[in-house]
């Protein structure tokens, strides 16, 4: 029914195997419960952890593989998305899109202390750059670090930081240089650190499994050697590790639509209306095409990209439209199925309703449609 990846080799198969079936077992059994908890059970990150979810790019003394591919981080995302309560995926996922700046640019030190536990699930971490005063204009943040003696002083607020509540470890995005791109700088910062606080971001409209946190600095001391990469080059780093983010989304959205189009062919071919099986109304036939057709699309552009990201040449143009293109055909596509289950799909307990009210996150986290269309000119050079 979808598209074949042409790149695909017999171990992305084999991982695709195991983490389907991780899904299956551990996670949609439990999922609708949890979502409406308002949280995973730790052991889940471990387990996750356990299949390697975290290792790509991490070094073997870590837990890492040792190397990376694109292609499996794709998968990972994908079979997650399946499950339809994303906010699972989000749970955890703060963890990996902080786990690249720490391994990337954290000393020795860092890195001993915390990679091994963050990538074996034992403990969360997250990545805080968005502030209340806004988190498209990266560029612009207004949080601040100042040395003092060996050490910066950080004060400011992070807002919307996925795992925030549960992290131990923060990598943050601070001004230490003159505004503009070239003045921010990456610290990672401990959870216990004195003058570091967060509060619960409560009741949100989706991602209810996964915890949201404003964090607060005040006077939070930090050495100097918890710097991340080069004073003032923050900026580019956040950009680069926003491809690999952007590409994870890209996936997920794929497993999202899928666990869509599935659900309501199923749905079509049991609930019959005016004589005959929904299925073999013509209106909802050419509905199932649109979605397929959506999903063919953006699957095999991630294929591309995942191929162009493991030769070395991320392309980042490609990634943006892909991004932006991928919550638009989510959209799509969960409108879409609800609409063939008609009124049984607007029930809490199906994947299509909690799908439906995670499309809007999809738009806005990790890079808006807006920026995503702005970046993706930009890198046409105009
Ligand atoms: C559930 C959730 C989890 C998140 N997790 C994290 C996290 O873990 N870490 C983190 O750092 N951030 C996180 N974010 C924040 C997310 O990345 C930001 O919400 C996003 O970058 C947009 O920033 P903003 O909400 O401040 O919107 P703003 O930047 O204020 O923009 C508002 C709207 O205007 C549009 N816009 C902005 N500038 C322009 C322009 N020049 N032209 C046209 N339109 C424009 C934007 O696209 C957006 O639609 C999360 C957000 C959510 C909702």
């Amino acid at each position: 029914m979808y598209i074949a990846n042409p790149f695909e080799t017999p171990e992305h198969k084999a991982i695709r195997e195991s983490v389907k079936r991780f899904v299956e077992t551990e996670i949609m059994p439990n999922m609708f419960e949890w979502d409406e908890f308002g949280a995973i059970p730790w052991a889940l990150h471990e387990k996750f952890g356990a299949l390697g979810a975290w290792a790509l790019g991490v070094s073997e003394i870590y837990g890492g593989l040792g190397y990376d591919d694109c292609f499996i981080r794709a998968i990972f995302s994908e079979e997650m998305g399946k499950c339809g309560v994303s906010g699972i995926g989000a749970a955890m996922g703060g963890r990996s899109i902080s786990i690249g700046p720490i391994e990337a640019y954290g000393s020795q030190a860092i890195k001993d202390k915390c990679l091994a536990d963050i990538v074996a699930g034992r403990k969360g971490s997250a990545l805080a750059i968005t502030e209340p005063s806004g988190g498209s204009d990266v560029a612009r943040l207004k949080t601040k670090a100042v040395k003092d003696g060996n050490d910066w002083i950080i004060n400011g607020e992070k807002t919307f930081i996925t795992g925030g509540m549960t992290a131990d470890y923060f990598v943050v995005g601070a001004r230490t240089g003159d505004e503009g791109m070239m003045g921010v700088t990456l610290f990672f910062v401990e959870a216990n650190t004195p003058g570091f606080s967060r509060t619960a971001i409560k009741r949100k409209m989706g991602w209810w499994a996964s915890d949201t946190a404003t964090l607060y600095f005040n006077d939070a001391r930090i050495p100097t050697g918890n710097i991340l990469g080069a004073l003032n080059m923050g900026f580019l780093s956040i950009m680069n590790n926003f491809n690999y983010e952007r590409i994870s989304m890209v996936a997920a959205m794929i497993g999202m639509m899928k666990a869509c189009l599935e659900d309501s062919i199923a749905y079509a071919k049991e609930r019959e209306t005016f004589g005959k099986p929904l299925i073999r109304h013509q209106v909802i036939r050419h509905k199932i095409a649109d979605m397929s057709s959506r999903i063919d699309m953006i699957e095999s552009w991630l294929h591309l990209i995942c191929h162009h990201a493991n030769a070395g040449n991320m392309p980042v143009a490609m990634v943006s439209k892909a991004k932006f293109s991928a919550s638009k055909a989510l959209e799509f596509v969960a409108s879409e199925a609800m609409q063939i289950m008609g009124g049984a799909g607007y029930l809490r307990g199906n994947r299509i309703e909690s799908i439906y009210r995670d499309v809007k996150v999809h738009a806005i986290g990790g890079g808006s449609e807006e920026i995503m269309r702005g970046l993706a000119v930009r890198q046409m050079g105009l």
